[in-house]
């Protein structure tokens, strides 16, 4: 029998006002930059004990997976790097995206604006990414049918678009967004995209006052990069997300900046917006921590810790955009460690009175 049952939630402990979360570092950077969170969260004396769950990336076997899944089931909340799956078996599918299902985190919010003070091909961007998270293309229900012809299923149901829609309408009316634009290719994928277009229109018309369009994804990606001001809250299905994401971070300064948040109705998972293992940079001390650091802070504001959450944001800020101490991928010449440093300094400058 397996161990997990998914439609059991297990009760959120709390340990004398601190909380319990979840740390997945994952591959690649993932664990160099989990070690400064926990520094930077020392300094600012963030009321939060970290489980850290380690995932054998080469492990054919779902042991460590499963007690990820428990611990976060347990703990509510959790901050995570990207897990590679290096295990050649097709068996073995992405742990990542096992977990956002098994926990059903259908949502992934990116809020993506511009830092003052670094070079981007954009400035002043604010718009916010709302992605279908668990189903569509990442269905992972592949295979091969007759020799050398593969099918792969992407899965649109009426209920996760609803969710998604709804989850988006109620964001931009708590958050005083003007604007939300759905993107699709229902002209191709008529009744895939259609179902979730239509299914954002039908939610529209309960939110009179916020405006609703909707806009094609290859024409999207063009705009995103021509003209990127028109957008204000945007949602669209798992792939086109993930593609989009990435753009968008790309047209602000890159992968090292901005944080992406998943919930579901019972669990949040905390990372960085790109979601990149970063393979190639690990261990060399060049790594941008702000992603990681910023998805602290989205963790923080989460549990209601918002004085240590605006705490940490503000020495973000100022490491960022008033000192411009930034790492090569910002076209600056500081170190991981630099950027960190700088950071605990301003903490400690704020926190000497108190
Ligand atoms: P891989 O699994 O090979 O690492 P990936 O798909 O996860 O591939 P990456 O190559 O990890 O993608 O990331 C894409 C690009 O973004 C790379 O050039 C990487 O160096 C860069 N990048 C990702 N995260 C950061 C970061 N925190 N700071 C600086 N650069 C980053």
């Amino acid at each position: 029998t397996p161990l997990i049952r998914k439609t059991e939630p297990i009760p959120v402990a709390l340990y004398g006002g601190r909380n319990a979360v979840t740390m997945l570092p994952g591959g690649g950077i993932g664990p160099e930059l989990m070690g400064y969170v926990k520094e930077v969260f020392k300094y600012a004396g963030a009321p939060v004990d970290f489980e850290v769950v380690e995932i054998d990336e080469k492990s054919e076997d779902n042991d460590d997976l499963d007690y990820a899944i428990t611990s976060i089931k347990r703990n509510g909340v959790a901050i995570k790097g990207n897990i590679e799956t290096k295990s050649e078996s097709a068996n073995v599918t992405s742990r990542n995206v096992a977990i956002r299902n098994e926990l059903d985190l259908y949502v992934n919010v990116l809020n993506c604006k511009s830092y003052p003070g670094v070079p981007a091909r954009q400035s002043n961007i604010d718009v916010v990414i709302i992605r279908q998270n668990t189903e569509g293309e990442y269905a992972m229900l592949e295979h091969e049918s007759v020799d050398g012809v593969v099918e792969s299923m992407k899965v649109v149901t009426k209920s996760n678009s609803d969710r998604v829609a709804r989850f988006a309408f109620e964001y931009a009316k708590k958050n005083g967004r003007k604007k939300i634009t759905t993107i699709h290719k229902a002209n191709i994928m008529k009744l895939s995209d259609g179902l979730f277009l239509e299914t954002s229109k039908k939610i529209a018309k309960e939110y009179p006052e916020i405006e609703h369009n909707d806009m094609i994804i290859d024409n999207c990606c063009m705009q995103l990069v021509s003209n990127p001001h028109q957008f204000d809250v945007m949602i669209m299905t798992n792939l086109y997300g993930s593609i989009v994401s990435n753009v968008v971070c790309g047209v602000i300064g890159g992968a090292g900046l901005l944080s992406g948040k998943n919930y579901g109705d019972h669990y949040a998972i905390f990372e960085p917006g790109t979601r990149n293992t970063g393979t190639a940079i690990a261990g060399k001390n060049i790594a941008n921590p702000i992603a990681m650091l910023n998805a602290s802070v989205d963790m923080l504001r989460h549990l209601g810790h918002s004085q240590h959450a605006e705490l940490i944001q503000r020495a973000i800020n100022r490491t960022v955009s008033e000192d411009h101490i930034h790492t090569p991928d910002l076209g600056g010449s500081a170190k991981s460690t630099d950027v960190v440093s700088r950071i605990i300094d301003h903490i400690m400058q704020d926190t000497r009175h108190w």
